[in-house]
């Protein structure tokens, strides 16, 4: 991808529910850069029945991470597009280390790469109320439940990874949607329009 220096590439980090799709179009609409879901793909795979859909629907339903090779390339082909050259917000990638490592790769140096990685932080029983009012389909208590597991496990050591490089900004997710968005533009220097 080209990308000049000035982009702001952002990647929202936190448990399912903290909030990181809400505010990842929020920040979308404020800074002017496209927010990229790789859930929202996914799904939109799985709704149109394609192979890629139909690869991974059964995994998603368990609430369970797709494997990287596959979001490798999910990712590298959305990077690809010429929208993303001014910058773009990421959410719900990268979720593993392998994850992680892709991403420098395709951003091709991490000097010019990540501006910060935002991570939201919400209490637990906030996650599970949240990702019930939700209601989505694939929602239920047990598969909720496995999902904030599989964070905890695979996802969240990413963190430690990116605090290496001093890229992580903490943001209070608990407190109104308009707030938290107000504290990641300013975290991350931008102010809102
Ligand atoms: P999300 O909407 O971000 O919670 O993603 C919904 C589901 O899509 C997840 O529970 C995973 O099954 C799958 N998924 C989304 N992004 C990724 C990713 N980066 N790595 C692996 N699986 C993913």
């Amino acid at each position: 991808m080209a990308g000049d220096d000035d982009a702001m590439r952002l990647v929202l980090f936190g448990p399912p529910g903290c909030g990181k799709g809400t505010q990842a179009e929020r920040l979308s609409a404020a800074i002017g850069v496209p927010a990229i879901s790789t859930g929202d793909m996914l799904r939109a795979s799985v709704q149109a029945r394609s192979a890629l859909g139909r690869q991974v629907e059964s995994v998603m339903k368990a609430g369970k991470l797709v494997d990287d090779a596959t979001m490798a390339d999910v990712v590298r082909e959305r990077l690809d597009n010429e929208d993303v050259d001014d910058g773009f917000i990421l959410d719900g990638y990268p979720r593993t280390l392998n994850q992680a490592r892709t991403l420098d790769s395709i951003l091709d140096d991490t000097e010019s790469g990540l501006h910060a990685v935002v991570r939201l932080e919400v209490p637990e029983d906030e996650l599970v109320r949240r990702a019930l009012g939700r209601g989505r389909e694939d929602d239920d208590e047990e598969v909720i439940r496995e999902r904030l597991r599989v964070y905890r496990q695979q996802t969240e050591p990413v963190l430690d990874f990116y605090r290496e490089r001093d890229l992580v900004v903490d943001v209070d997710g608990d407190q109104g949607i308009g707030a938290v968005t107000r504290e990641i533009l300013g975290a991350v220097g931008e102010e809102q329009r």
